[in-house]
């Protein structure tokens, strides 16, 4: 009986693997028709400057429709993507279609930033650099007004020629942002040798604090503190409670993104937002408190 217990669940596993693999090539294969099939676009999620909560930049974020599939998480394609060269594709789509909204909101008048997430297989595509020089020429942006995010795991790779990408990169003008800094495996050491400008603290730092009721933020705290002493700006991502808005204010981040300010949102709606926002200056918030 235990025996047969015992094969029965090498069998679910062996199942459940093949039912993986399954949706891994089909979701390769789909994706390789995504851009011609015009199932991509790209949604803008706030970010705002603490504590005014005036929207001074915005994230663009992927999202794919499949007519059949419906919409797939970027948290299961991008992966599928890095396997392959698909994500240099995708990412020539994203960085396009992310200046050419960037430019129509400067002709516009507004004051924003956009940021691009880059993965570390385009980062270290030869001439990245050159390529993104092209595409803000291309579109009249000036490059102080694009932000390309970087994560950890591309730190983890090779250290030296990260350094030397991200110098290459930063010499055309665009800034760099630190993306999901305190998920998984840290590098508060090697923070201090990278040649970024911006730091966004995970949002998993910026939730611990519920978690332990009473006890003021220690994580948030600490790395918003080391950021600045690095001449760093400092972003809380995942802002998701007046609770969290707080300790993160408290922390000194003048940088926030999360639920609590909006979700990615069609470029319009984000458009409308910017509007309303200089035409009111800061807008009053919940929860917004005095700062000395
Ligand atoms: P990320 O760059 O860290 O982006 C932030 C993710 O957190 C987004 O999920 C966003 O919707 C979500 N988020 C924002 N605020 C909150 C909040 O208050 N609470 C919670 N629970 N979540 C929040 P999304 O859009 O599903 O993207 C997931 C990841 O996929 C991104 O993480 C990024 O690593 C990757 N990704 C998305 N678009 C692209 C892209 O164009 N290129 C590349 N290479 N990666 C992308
Ligand atoms: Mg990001
Ligand atoms: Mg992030
Ligand atoms: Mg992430």
């Amino acid at each position: 009986y235990a025996k047969q217990r015992g094969k029965n669940r090498v069998e679910s596993y062996q199942k459940r693997y093949d039912e993986l693999l399954r949706r891994h090539s089909v979701l390769e294969n789909e994706l390789r028709h995504a851009i011609d099939r015009d199932q991509l676009r790209l949604v803008f999620q706030p970010v705002v400057a603490l504590p005014s909560v005036r929207p001074v930049g915005a994230e663009a974020l992927l999202r794919w429709t499949h007519p059949e599939l419906g919409s797939v998480r970027p948290d299961e394609f991008i992966p599928v993507a890095e396997e392959s060269d698909l994500i240099c594709v995708l990412g020539t789509w994203v960085l396009d279609q992310a200046c050419a909204q960037l430019a129509k909101w400067l002709t516009a008048g507004h004051d924003v930033w956009v940021s691009v997430n880059l993965s570390p297989k385009e980062l270290h595509a030869a001439d990245y650099a050159g390529r993104v020089a092209a595409v803000l020429r291309k579109y009249g942006v000036p490059p102080q007004r694009l932000v390309l995010e970087v994560t950890e795991h591309a730190v983890a790779t090779d250290m030296d020629e990260l350094i030397r990408r991200l110098v290459e990169l930063r010499s055309t003008g665009v800034r760099i942002a630190l993306d999901d800094f305190g998920a998984g495996y840290s590098s508060l050491g090697q923070l201090r040798n990278l040649p970024v400008d911006i730091l966004k603290i995970d949002r998993a730092l910026v939730a611990e604090p519920e978690s332990r009721t009473g006890m003021a933020a220690p994580l948030v705290d600490v790395v918003a503190r080391l950021g600045h002493r690095l001449g760093l700006e400092v972003l809380a991502e995942g802002i998701g409670t007046p609770a969290q808005r707080e300790v993160v204010e408290e922390a000194g981040c003048r940088l926030g993104q999360g639920s609590l300010f909006g979700w990615g949102v069609p470029a319009e709606h984000l458009e409308t937002q910017l509007r309303t926002a200089r035409q009111s200056g800061a807008r009053p918030v919940p929860a917004a408190r005095s700062r000395p």
